[in-house]
């Protein structure tokens, strides 16, 4: 479903990415780890299309993400073209950049409205019920600045979801949690990818979550995959020094 091929990504002398490949599955649960600066992040943002690689190229789903193809040949795509691909593609941030003008029914269904071109009725019976999947079915009248951290994030994710993609990208998403909400958010989480086949890119440093979660862990450095596989065998007997040396200050 999501495929990176040769994808290099310079931020002036700073090669961030390095000539990187690699496959995500269908339905899969893949988990990026590695050290801070290593990259991680850049790959999440390349496929929000929120940042262009130097090299290589990207697809989601069979489509390219940064090009098009015309008469044959590979050309730069069109706005036209890279909104369409980013249709299948949700993201929650560590902060959770809710609309904190509108109430929290609002910020979920504002997307399928002007993006997908749902009926407010449509989409409002949809938010109704990813609320209620995510806890929240009770605040649909709040402001943002009315619910925790957690909740707020809750709402984020209902966000997310509520544009069916295929593709959901999670960037630390507990990070910015007080501790005491970290795990009824990581539930959540863990619920959605058992029960939906969602595919699942994401980075974080919640091991515990990596372990239950995923089918595949990769391992970062420097701008490459040094090591991958499922977190089982990852986690308790990895092969690669830095794997190692990564794993022991976390774990
Ligand atoms: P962390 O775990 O700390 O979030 P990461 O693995 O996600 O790290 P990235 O955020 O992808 O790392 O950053 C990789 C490198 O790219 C870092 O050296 C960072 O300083 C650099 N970088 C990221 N974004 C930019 C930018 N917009 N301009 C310049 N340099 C950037």
């Amino acid at each position: 479903l999501i495929r990176f091929d040769h994808v290099t990504k310079r931020f002036g002398e700073n090669t961030v990415l390095d000539s990187l490949d690699f496959r995500v599955f269908p339905g899969k649960h893949v988990t990026l780890i590695g050290p801070s600066g290593s990259g991680k992040t850049t790959i999440l943002r390349l496929l929000m299309t929120l940042l262009k690689p130097d090299e290589g190229t990207i697809t989601v789903g069979g489509e390219y993400l940064n090009h098009e193809k015309k008469n044959g040949r590979l050309v730069p795509a069109s706005e036209k073209h890279i909104r369409e691909v980013r249709k299948n593609i949700g993201m929650v941030f560590q902060q959770f950049n809710l609309f904190p003008n509108m109430k929290v029914l609002r910020n979920v269904t504002e997307a399928p409205v002007q993006v997908l071109g749902l009926s407010r009725d449509e989409a409002d019976e949809r938010a109704r019920e990813l609320l209620e999947l995510v806890g929240l079915g009770d605040r649909c009248d709040a402001y943002p600045s009315q619910l925790s951290g957690g909740q707020q994030q809750r709402v984020a994710i209902a966000r997310a979801l509520a544009m069916r993609p295929k593709v959901l990208l999670l960037d630390e998403v507990t990070s910015a949690l007080d501790p005491e909400l970290v795990q009824g958010v990581l539930d959540l989480l863990r619920d959605i990818a058992h029960t939906t086949d969602v595919t699942m890119l994401c980075v974080t440093h919640e091991m515990g979550f990596a372990r239950d979660v995923s089918d595949c862990v990769m391992m970062f450095d420097q701008g490459k995959v040094i090591e991958f596989g499922h977190p089982d065998k990852m986690f308790s007997d990895p092969e690669n020094e830095r794997t190692k040396e990564f794993l022991s200050a976390v774990l």
